[in-house]
């Protein structure tokens, strides 16, 4: 059976291009207009993910979010708007796994869905670690921790390795400072901010990656950073 969406949106217009639109892509979709009936549906339907849009007529929705995550891993997509960049970063640190921002386009959503529904099977399926990867002319083997470009050896520093595992292991996904800080340290570092941008401007230098034209690692303008090499 197709995945089930939950599409929360109290705007009707929106939500019923939502609606036809993700039906036209062969998903199944339920909808709701407040948080009150995002809860019940989501505890009823146990939809394969929810997009979640974050101003909502009854409360807030950071609440629907913290539910949902209360609930287990089910992926969540943020539809904010263009003003509030504090609220894509308190949303992505809260357990969200991505987030549009409107006026998305729809080929633009229907990438974040995609990506987020692997994610989700890649967890359902197992928790074996890929030992070798290999994108877009990039090859790291986890076994040896060695990375090539284009065939030619990259040498990173430890630090720079952890963090290009932490974007290719979540890629395709908005990942904040905050989320790979902890995941490369384990902990929010004091000075961690700078670090991590140090740390992470070098490791781009090394892919070749220029920030206007990035290859693998983009920034997210007030968010962090996403891999985009597919
Ligand atoms: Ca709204």
């Amino acid at each position: 059976m197709s995945d089930e969406i939950l599409v929360v949106e109290d705007d009707d217009s929106i939500r019923r291009l939502l609606r036809i639109s993700l039906k036209t892509e062969g998903y199944r979709v339920s909808e709701a207009k407040s948080a009150t009936v995002a809860l019940s549906l989501f505890d009823a339907n146990a939809p394969s993910l929810v997009l979640l849009d974050l101003g909502l007529p009854d409360c807030d929705g950071m609440e629907v979010l913290s539910h949902i995550r209360e609930c287990g891993s089910t992926p969540v997509i943020v539809v904010t708007a263009r003003t509030q960049d504090d609220q894509k970063v308190s949303a992505l640190d809260a357990g969200a796994d991505d987030y549009v921002v409107k006026p998305f386009s729809m080929a633009e959503l229907f990438a974040r869905i995609r990506v987020a529904l692997r994610h989700r099977a890649h967890i359902l399926r197992s928790n074996d670690e890929t030992h070798v990867y290999s994108i877009g002319g990039l090859t790291i083997d986890n076994d040896t921790r060695t990375v090539s470009l284009d065939g030619e050896p990259v040498h990173l520093t430890p630090y720079e390795y952890g963090m290009l595992m932490v974007m290719v292991r979540y890629r395709g996904k908005a990942l904040t400072h905050r989320f790979i800080q902890r995941e490369v340290w384990g902990h929010d570092a004091s000075d961690g901010y700078r670090t991590l941008r140090v740390i992470m401007a070098s490791l781009r230098r090394k892919l070749g990656d220029r920030p206007a034209n990035p290859r693998f690692i983009a920034t997210e303008v007030g968010v962090g950073y996403r891999f985009i090499g597919e």
